[in-house]
């Protein structure tokens, strides 16, 4: 959601005939996009400061604008902790930028804006042009915030409440898109499958959402992330059995294997359940393929409850999923339970990774010698070497001499490593869904 909420700021500062640089050399205004979700990205923040401080000493300061999570988070005390910062903007409130920017640039006075107000910033988001040429692939927020409340994690104060997008305005950006040339729309949101939005009598869900972009020629594929699993509804699961546009690939976060450790994060759900509603997306799709996020070393975590996440990476068989070492959030609720040694936090966490990996690579194999769907996102450096992603997101390499971004052609799959699959074109998709 960072990137998408950057390239917006982007958008924003050149409505104000701002041009984006490449360099940090004589630049007027720095605007930092900062990510509160674990505590190294916050440390960063600090380093990187120092280190624009050092490059700029002996020009003049630029307007520094410290934006995102962390500033929402901790403004006063980035400005206590450092006076390079100007401005404080939190996510909820980027929308301002330019006025912010002008009322500095004439009253040279610090000022921190951290409201909430998505309503405004979203109309603000509605006019504006893109200033850049479209990738592929892009994203467009549906949805923001979250009410879960699961007890390790800063969204919901940082975020604010569950609030989605009305629905005109989510395909209003759907059509420019692809009028900007994407071919695939990945719907974001904190907790993607909350999106609720009523209008008079009539009231709109995700599916509903991606039947509508469906309904867009040029769009050729439809993901969306994250989800929380309590939020999944019947109508979502069915969308992955009629909805060709809708890629039959889900990343469900689960965090924990373990019910206790469940518990303790207030996920609200138990392995149980997930484990029923995978089987329920296999029985509308059976070729739908699942991904997720752990949490290792959780506050409580023994070893048993780790096998027990163990087990449960084994019986989904995720293709690729994201873990880390449970991180300290200042103000929520775990922060004041009983921590876990880091010798066993990363002691786990590679026993956990490598068997993600081996689960990663033998699900690869398994596609050598078989035709594969693959969207081409972008040429490499190499000659005539293009990239594309699976349905299910694998990164692919292959030559061609006669292909496209934005093409979509079948490959056949020659080999692999634990990331990516290589090879070699076997004809072009005349028909997207042929
Ligand atoms: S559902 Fe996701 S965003 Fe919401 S509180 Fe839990 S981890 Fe955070």
């Amino acid at each position: 959601m960072n990137e998408y909420d950057s390239d917006k700021m982007s958008d924003l500062m050149q409505s104000v005939n701002f041009i984006r640089s490449e360099t940090l050399a004589d630049v007027d205004c720095i605007i930092f996009n900062t990510c509160h979700i674990r505590e190294k990205a916050t440390e960063k923040v600090y380093s990187d400061i120092g280190k624009i401080k050092k490059l700029n000493r002996s020009k003049k300061k630029p307007i520094f604008v410290l934006a995102g999570c962390i500033a929402q988070a901790q403004g006063e005390e980035i400005f206590r902790r450092t006076n390079y910062v100007d401005l404080i903007v939190g996510p909820q409130s980027y929308h301002r930028l330019p006025e912010l920017i002008k009322n500095f640039s004439e009253r040279r006075e610090n000022y921190s804006e951290t409201n909430f107000e998505l309503i405004e910033k979203f109309d603000t988001l509605d006019n504006l042009k893109f200033s850049r040429k479209s990738k592929i692939s892009e994203f467009l927020t549906i949805q923001e915030g979250c009410d879960k409340f699961c007890s390790f994690c800063v969204v919901p104060y940082t975020r604010g409440a569950e609030f989605s997008r009305s629905f005109s305005s989510i395909i209003n950006e759907a059509k420019k898109l692809s009028d900007n040339g994407v071919k695939e729309i990945v719907l974001l949101g904190q907790n993607v499958s909350a999106y609720k939005f009523v209008d008079g009598n009539k009231s709109y869900n995700l599916a509903k959402l991606i039947n509508e972009i469906a309904k867009i020629n040029s769009i050729h594929r439809i993901r969306f992330t994250t989800s929380h699993p309590n939020d999944m509804d019947q109508e979502l699961i069915e969308a992955f059995k009629y909805q060709k546009k809708l890629m039959p690939q889900l990343h469900l976060p689960i965090q924990s294997g373990s019910n206790k450790i469940l518990k303790f994060m207030n996920r609200k759900h138990t392995r149980e359940y997930y484990l029923d509603l995978i089987a329920k997306f296999k029985e509308a799709n059976s070729e739908i393929e699942f991904s997720s996020d752990f949490i290792i070393g959780f506050p409580g975590e023994t070893e048993e409850d780790f096998q027990c996440t163990l087990d449960i990476i084994n019986k989904v068989n995720f293709i690729n999923s994201y873990s880390f070492i449970y991180s300290q959030r200042p103000g929520t609720p775990a922060v004041d339970r009983d921590q876990i040694s880091l010798d066993i936090c990363k002691d786990r966490l590679l026993r956990l990774q490598n068997l993600l990996g081996d689960i990663q690579l033998k699900n690869s194999k398994r596609l050598i010698g078989k035709k594969t769907q693959i969207l081409i996102e972008n040429k490499t450096k190499n000659p005539d070497q293009f990239f594309g992603r699976s349905k299910f997101m694998h990164p692919t390499f292959f030559n061609s001499q006669n292909c496209n971004p934005g093409d979509l052609v079948d490959i056949e799959i020659s080999s692999c490593n634990s990331k990516n699959l290589f090879g070699v074109l076997h004809k072009k998709t005349e028909e997207a869904f042929a």
